[in-house]
């Protein structure tokens, strides 16, 4: 059904860049045997999911929306695909997204942006467009994502769907092709918050293949989801997630949504983070950093793409063809960026103190969840806007993750889900709520009391 879905609206949402169509019929007869025979399923037997294009598989292409890495298939499935399918998943395809997961729309893919199934005109999100326009044109009813800067939570606000970034190092970064480590985080996308908790637990858990994997039991996701409350709970309100360019139609949900809580029996608690307005512009320097480095790989040699290797070109020169071909506009942006904050008489001044900043975001939030359980903010400062209306303005595209930034520079673990249409336009408003790191549980307790 799910297939035959993707056949009928697909041609205009786009939202896979490759789909399997005979590997999917295969895992779920292979699901039909093996309950035939009796044997002991996985917790999603059967369940079709559209996997973003950043999670390595050895049975389909892994471009992470690049031309560089066209036609390239992994030697290895990432972590995640292989929980996937040890939990009896039928994985449909993979979904399109910005080239390396930089960027809001998804209209950085080397292959064409992503719909959004509300309005077709408009954006989706991104980086993770094509997973968020997958859920929310019933294309498949869980879908995987990466949250570097906010990428699971923008997508999902803006597609009215559910998506939650885990615990930095809650889920295998093994194989999920590396855009700034120290931030980037894999997650669940579904429609409800239930089915969010139930992906959340067949992906979680320590792997010994990743360095910054969390050692410890994974959080009680699906049992706090089956028991949404806030009775009791001290529910944070910052300051600073509010203001100038946000649209109004944001703010009445948003604030709608606190009287709801309130009305449920949390205490709400205003706080004031002054650092946090300092996110974005330490994240646009730590992440291209970080991108300059982990991209140093491509080099024409080991992966994908090779251009102008004739015989009579230097390593080098092969090399810089591939780039200049292989990678597209906002990537080069971000490595020269990243390269020349990490440039010696530089770095000081600007990796340095990007470092700082998110030093006290951090602890302005150590001493924020002093005082309350979770903290809740609207996901995005606006709804969907238009297919190439900020294409020509990084700035105004940055703006788009104002507020789920702090939390991947702080690594705590946090969720958005929608909370009503805006009046003056009828698309999709999403709910942030920011939990304690390690304390994930908490975003599916009060989602789904508020869901
Ligand atoms: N939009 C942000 C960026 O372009 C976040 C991307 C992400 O979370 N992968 O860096």
């Amino acid at each position: 059904a799910h297939l035959a879905r993707t056949g009928a609206v697909d041609e205009k949402v786009h939202a896979y860049l490759h789909l399997d169509r005979e590997g999917a019929l295969a895992q779920a007869r292979a699901v039909d045997e093996k309950r035939a025979r009796g044997e002991k399923l996985g917790p999603l037997a059967g369940v079709p999911l559209a996997l973003k294009d950043i999670f390595t598989t050895t049975d389909m292409p892994t471009t992470v929306g690049s031309k560089i890495l066209e036609g390239w298939i992994a030697p290895y499935d990432s972590t995640v695909t292989r929980k996937l399918k040890a939990a009896d998943v039928v994985i449909l395809g993979k979904t399109n997204m910005d080239e390396f997961a930089m960027g809001s729309s998804t209209e950085n893919s080397a292959y064409g942006p992503t719909g959004n199934p509300w309005d077709l005109t408009r954006i989706p999100g991104g980086s993770g467009g094509g997973s968020s326009a997958a859920l929310a044109s019933f294309q498949a009813p869980l879908a995987m994502g990466t949250d570097t800067g906010g990428s699971i939570r923008q997508p999902a606000a803006v597609t009215g769907t559910v998506g939650v970034k885990p615990t930095y190092g809650g889920v295998s970064r093994y194989g999920m092709v590396a855009f700034s480590s120290s931030l980037d985080q894999g997650g669940p996308c579904a429609r409800t918050v239930l089915d969010a908790a139930l992906l959340h637990e067949a992906i979680a858990g320590h792997d010994p293949l990743d360095s910054t994997s969390i050692d410890a039991p994974v959080p009680p996701v699906v049992e706090a989801a089956r028991n949404g409350s806030v009775a009791g709970m001290r529910v944070g309100v910052v300051k600073q997630f509010r203001g100038e360019g946000y649209q109004a139609g944001v703010l009445q949900r948003f604030d709608e949504s606190v009287a709801l809580l309130k009305e449920l029996g949390a205490e709400i608690v205003e706080l004031d983070c002054p650092s946090f307005t300092l996110g974005l512009s330490a994240y646009y320097l730590i992440a291209p950093s970080e991108c300059s480095s982990n991209l140093a790989r491509f080099d024409a040699m080991r992966y994908g793409l090779r251009v102008g290797d004739d015989g009579t070109r230097s390593a080098e020169d092969v090399t810089a063809l591939t780039r200049e071909a292989g990678f597209g506009a906002e990537v080069k942006r971000r490595i020269i960026l990243g390269t020349y904050a990490l440039s010696s008489g530089y770095y000081d001044a600007y990796y340095g103190s990007a470092q700082k900043v998110r030093t006290l975001i951090t602890r302005e939030f150590q001493q924020a969840f002093d005082q309350v359980d979770v903290i809740v903010s609207p996901t995005t400062p606006t709804t969907a806007f238009p297919i190439g209306e900020r294409v020509d303005d990084p700035m105004a595209m940055y703006l788009m993750d104002l507020c789920t930034i702090p939390s991947n520079l702080a690594g705590n673990a946090a969720m958005s889900l929608p909370c009503g249409l805006a009046p003056e336009d009828n698309l999709p408003v999403g709910l942030q709520i920011i939990a304690p790191a390690t304390k994930d549980d908490r975003l599916y307790k009060v989602g789904a009391a508020v869901e």
